[in-house]
C-alpha cells in the first residue's frame, strides 16, 4: 500500500518536472543547471568590457575581477569557481598575468569547458631588458600586458568574436558580428586619437617610468622609451630592492626623466619611496594600467581607460 502511494507521488512528481520542461523549454530549453542562457565568463574587467560589447545582449557574461583589484594578485570565490566550471565559454588573459586564477582556468579547459586566451592569441611580445646593470628576471619571457597596445585588442577582440560563435550556442551570428565591427571602429579611431596626442611629446621626452613593466606595449606601438619601472619586475606581486631603487633614479637622471606614471590604485606609496631617492623632485602622474574602475570613476570601460591615459601622459611628458 504504502510502496503504491510512494510510486504514484514518485510519478506525480516526475509528470510535474517533465510539464515544467515542456512549458519552460520552449523558453529556455531546460537544460540541467538552473540558469539556461549561454554564459561567457571573462577573468579580467579589461577583457570583460571587451567582451561585453563584442556579446551585447545575446549572451550572459560575467567578469570575475572586481573594479580595481589586481590582475596579479586576485582570486576566485567557490561560487566564481563554479561559474567557470559551467561557462559555455571561459576569456582569459594568460601569458601568466592572473597568477592565482590560471589553475582554475586549467580545470575548467581539462574538464571540456572551451577557453581562449587572448594574450597568447595577440602577437605577445617578450619582457626586455632595458636597464644596464638590472638583469631583469623576466626579460624574454612574454609580457601579458598587451592591452596597452588598441593594435592587439583590435586583433584580440575579432578573435573573441569567432570564439563566441563558435562554441556559445544560441547566439546569433550577424548580431555578434556586427558588434565586433562596430567596436573595431571605435577601436581604430582610438588609436588614431592615440598617435595624434602622442604627437604633441617631442622625440626626445618620450621616455616612460612605471611602477612596474606595463607600457612595453604602448610603448612598441607608439615608440617611446621604456626607462625603467620602480618594480623591476612584470608582476605588481615583487618588490623593489633599495639597489634596484638606486639604478632606475641613475637611469632616470641619464635621461633627464622627472616624471613617473603609477597606478591610479598606489601612487602615493610609490611617491614617498621615490622622492626620498631622488631628493623630492618626482613627478608622480597617475594611471589606470591594468584594472577598469567603477563606472564614472575615470576609467568605467577599457576606451575610457586608454583615453584617461593618453592624456594624462602627454600632459605628464610635455609639462602641459
Ligand atoms: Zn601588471
Amino acid at each position: 500500500m504504502s510502496v503504491r502511494v510512494g510510486a504514484a507521488r514518485v510519478r506525480a512528481l516526475l509528470l510535474t518536472l517533465v510539464t515544467f520542461c515542456v512549458v519552460a523549454g520552449t523558453a529556455t530549453g531546460c537544460a540541467s543547471g538552473g540558469d539556461d542562457r549561454p554564459r561567457v565568463v571573462v577573468t579580467t574587467n579589461i577583457l570583460g568590457d571587451i567582451t561585453r560589447e563584442i556579446v551585447g545582449d545575446e549572451a550572459d557574461v560575467t567578469v570575475l575581477m572586481r573594479p580595481n583589484a589586481d590582475p596579479h594578485s586576485f582570486g576566485l570565490s567557490a561560487v566564481q569557481a563554479a561559474e567557470l566550471e559551467n561557462a559555455d565559454l571561459v576569456v582569459y588573459n594568460g601569458l601568466g598575468l592572473e597568477e592565482n586564477v590560471l589553475r582554475h582556468v586549467e580545470a575548467a579547459r581539462a574538464s571540456g569547458v572551451a577557453g581562449f586566451a587572448a594574450g597568447e592569441a595577440a602577437d605577445p611580445l617578450p619582457f626586455h631588458a632595458e636597464r644596464e646593470g638590472g638583469p631583469d628576471e623576466e626579460a624574454g619571457e612574454p609580457d601579458p600586458h598587451f592591452w596597452t597596445d588598441p593594435g592587439r585588442v583590435r586583433k584580440a577582440a575579432g578573435l573573441i568574436a569567432d570564439q563566441v560563435v563558435e562554441h556559445v550556442e544560441g547566439v546569433d551570428e550577424k548580431t555578434v558580428r556586427d558588434n565586433a565591427a562596430r567596436y573595431d571602429g571605435q577601436l581604430a579611431g582610438l588609436t588614431a586619437w592615440m598617435e595624434k596626442s602622442f604627437a604633441a611629446i617631442p622625440e626626445d621626452r618620450r621616455a616612460l617610468v612605471t611602477n612596474h613593466h606595463v607600457f612595453g606595449y604602448l610603448a612598441d606601438r607608439f615608440g617611446f622609451r621604456v626607462i625603467g619601472a620602480v618594480i623591476p619586475s612584470g608582476t605588481t606581486l615583487a618588490s623593489p630592492s633599495a639597489s634596484d631603487l638606486r639604478s632606475l633614479t641613475r637611469a632616470m637622471e641619464e635621461a633627464g626623466v622627472r616624471t613617473v606614471f603609477a597606478d591610479s590604485s598606489q601612487p602615493t606609496r610609490l611617491a614617498e619611496v621615490l622622492r626620498q631617492e631622488m631628493g623630492g623632485d618626482v613627478d608622480v602622474v597617475a594611471l589606470y594600467s591594468e584594472s577598469l574602475t567603477e563606472k564614472g570613476k575615470g576609467a568605467g570601460t577599457y576606451l575610457e581607460m586608454m583615453r584617461a591615459n593618453t592624456t594624462a601622459m602627454t600632459e605628464g611628458l610635455t609639462g602641459a
